[in-house]
């Protein structure tokens, strides 16, 4: 039976309700009692970027924190999430978000890909993390070295032409290369920042009530930040 099918005569049979309960039941005291979707952090906007750059800090200084990944986290969490953060950053390896914040399950809302570029799913992922999980944070941060952003600065200066769908992913970086290439110093590193400001300054200047509202109401923080691969250290350097 293919999985269509045997979706639809579990849910003619009823199973469905019965599997629900036999869920219910095999789930842990705490996690039956919670409350989904009703619970957002209480952070605000401060204090959610502070936890950020505290756990960077300890990240960075080998000063490891005790991560909320085990299985008591995991119950809680079971039901409803409460991020405090929606992170965009890039795809790349060595970019690990909850590592580089030393956060654990449930904390930061990822939205990533190469290059910290924000499409129309990024978007939408965005908003949603906002207006129904009460996130009060959004971080869009680079890095350094990024090889999207380093293709982006090849097809300026080189004219370069990159196959597939690869072309495409890299286009909305282009700008931001533009925008820097006569700036002088580190092409690269600069392409880096001017990428996150201009994704910044787009979300700071939304038109969608989901992000304009709670940013009007100081309830929101957008902030940019690049993330160091050699010292580790994230610098926010456009906290708004
Ligand atoms: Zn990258």
């Amino acid at each position: 039976m293919d999985r269509a099918l045997h979706r639809r005569h579990l849910m003619r049979c009823g199973c469905v309700a019965a599997l629900s309960s036999f869920a219910a039941a095999a789930l842990p005291p705490t996690a039956r009692g919670a409350a989904p979707s009703a619970r957002k952090t209480d952070m605000t906007p401060d204090q959610a970027l502070q936890t950020l750059k505290d756990g960077n800090q300890s990240f960075s200084t080998d000063h490891l924190t005790h991560l909320r990944e085990g299985r008591e986290r995991r119950i809680e969490i079971a039901l409803a999430q409460t991020p405090f953060c929606v992170l965009v950053t890039c795809s790349d390896s060595r970019v690990s978000p909850e590592i580089l914040f030393g956060r654990g399950l449930g904390e930061l809302f990822i939205v990533r890909n190469a290059g910290n570029t924000v499409d129309t799913t990024g978007l939408g992922s965005i908003e949603y993390a906002v207006a129904q999980l009460g996130v009060p944070l959004i971080l869009v941060m680079g890095h350094s070295r990024c090889g999207a952003v380093i293709a982006a600065t090849d097809v300026v200066t080189k004219n370069t032409v990159y196959p597939g769908a690869i072309g495409q992913m890299i286009e909305p970086i282009i700008p931001a290369a533009l925008s820097v290439k006569d700036m002088g110093g580190d092409f690269v590193e600069n392409a880096v920042r001017a990428n996150v400001e201009r994704t910044v300054q787009r979300l700071r200047h939304a038109s969608e009530p989901e992000l304009q509202v709670p940013l009007k109401q100081n309830k929101l923080r957008v902030v940019g930040a690049a993330y160091s691969l050699d010292t580790g250290n994230v610098d926010f350097f456009d906290e708004g």
